[in-house]
């Protein structure tokens, strides 16, 4: 099974839904906590169950692991944030939101259609998606940085941060992949 779909089973409307038609899904909750336990990156294992299983509750707990990796980046590499409080805690959110395409769409309100006399067209402000990019522009302002700062040296950064944690994911999919195989 596709492991974002398994992880859906373990959002709460799924395992409801499953008990209250007594059906019976083809793979329990339980196999896939199994499997998510072979996802050898605790964050990763947060980041998996805050994505695809819905679980707002592990958002704070999975920033503060990114926190760490991004602090620690930020010293190996001497970035400067002297005078710039709370900035890598919010570079962190926006790759996260960047990340889990959370930044809604105004087009469509991120449902990525729109109706038309009675039909529905793919938004063409997201090309259906929901979600769009924040521009560069949107994104220093978020992080707090003025844009020639953000231009010289924080927007390369960012997107750094945003490929850590993807990266992170591709990883933690992969070994949930292989724990579902065993289970
Ligand atoms: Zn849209």
């Amino acid at each position: 099974m596709n492991p974002r779909r398994a992880l859906a089973r373990l959002s709460a409307g799924t395992v409801a839904y499953a008990v209250r038609t007594q059906g019976e899904p083809e793979l329990v909750a339980g196999d896939v906590c199994f499997a998510l336990a072979q996802v050898p990156d605790e964050a990763g294992q947060l980041l998996l169950m805050w994505k695809w299983a819905g679980h707002d509750g592990c958002r704070a707990e999975l920033e503060r692991a990114l926190l760490l990796r991004v602090a620690k980046r930020a010293s190996e590499e001497r970035w400067d944030n002297r005078g710039r409080k709370g900035l890598l805690r919010r570079m962190v959110a926006l790759a996260l939101d960047e990340v889990a395409g959370r930044n809604r769409c105004k087009g469509c309100g991120g449902s990525g259609k729109v109706y038309r006399g009675g039909d529905v067209l793919d938004c063409v402000h997201c090309g259906g998606e929901g979600a769009v990019a924040l521009s560069e522009r949107a994104l220093a302002c978020a992080a707090g940085v003025s844009k020639s700062a953000w231009h010289r040296h924080w927007g390369e950064r960012q997107r750094g941060v945003v490929l850590m944690v993807e990266r992170l994911e591709g990883v933690s999919l992969l070994a949930l992949k292989g724990g579902l195989e065993e289970s």
